[in-house]
């Protein structure tokens, strides 16, 4: 392999030819992770947000990440399915931590499969501090103005044809800002793949080009 060929992923540090697959869909060979896995570890590391002093609340934890932060003190990794690991289990929904008790949550690709996902937003907002952050990441089809959701719609299939998961309660559309600003977030969005040279995306395997858009951050505090 020459010098500056080949990829590299930054969630395991390993070095590699090339990642599996393409788009959105590049998987690490070693640790799995995808672009949109890839592009949240790089900010969280670029901005500071994996310090240890920092406590955050990292939901649905991410392996790849998860593995940076779980020495930390003030990290509290929680999940409605845990698995086999050691995390608290709990829903966003209800959250059982006091108001103003974190200074980060974490949460990708969550809110699409929690039924009231508003009141999801709404514990966000009451368990941060005040110049805490929430860093959000979802599923979300950039052509749609508003999201899709239908109470009748209920089944594996259904959910799958409407929706593009079979697991998933609603489609996101470009309205998601709008849906954490409902709750009384101010809420940026970045893509923070545009912010890297492209020598950088190209390294990282950051390109995302499906018809859903996974890999914007929303930024609400
Ligand atoms: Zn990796």
């Amino acid at each position: 392999m020459k010098r500056g060929d080949g990829v590299q992923c930054p969630c395991c540090a390993g070095r590699f030819r090339s990642f599996s697959g393409s788009g959105g869909n590049a998987r690490c060979p070693r640790c799995w992770s995808l672009a949109r896995h890839r592009t949240l570890y790089l900010y969280l590391r670029d901005n500071g947000l994996l310090r240890p002093s920092l406590r955050l609340l990292h939901i649905a934890p991410e392996e790849g990440i998860y593995r940076h932060l779980r020495g930390n003190e003030g990290y509290v990794p929680a999940d409605l399915f845990p698995g086999t690991r050691s995390v608290a289990q709990f829903s966003v929904e209800k959250i059982p931590h006091p108001d103003d008790s974190f200074d980060v949550v974490l949460c990708s690709h969550v809110l699409e499969h929690v039924p009231d996902d508003a009141g999801a937003m709404r514990e966000f907002r009451r368990i941060l501090a005040p110049a805490g952050r929430a860093v959000l990441q979802h599923p979300i089809k950039l052509t749609l103005a508003h999201t899709f959701e239908d109470d009748a719609i209920t089944s594996p299939e259904e959910r799958e044809r409407a929706y593009g998961q079979h697991d998933h309660l609603r489609l996101y559309g470009r309205d998601f800002g709008d849906r954490l600003r409902s709750v009384g977030f101010d809420v940026e969005v970045i893509r923070y793949s545009d912010e890297l040279s492209y020598r950088d995306r190209r390294r990282f395997g950051l390109f995302d080009d499906g018809e859903i858009n996974d890999g914007d951050l929303y930024v609400a505090c």
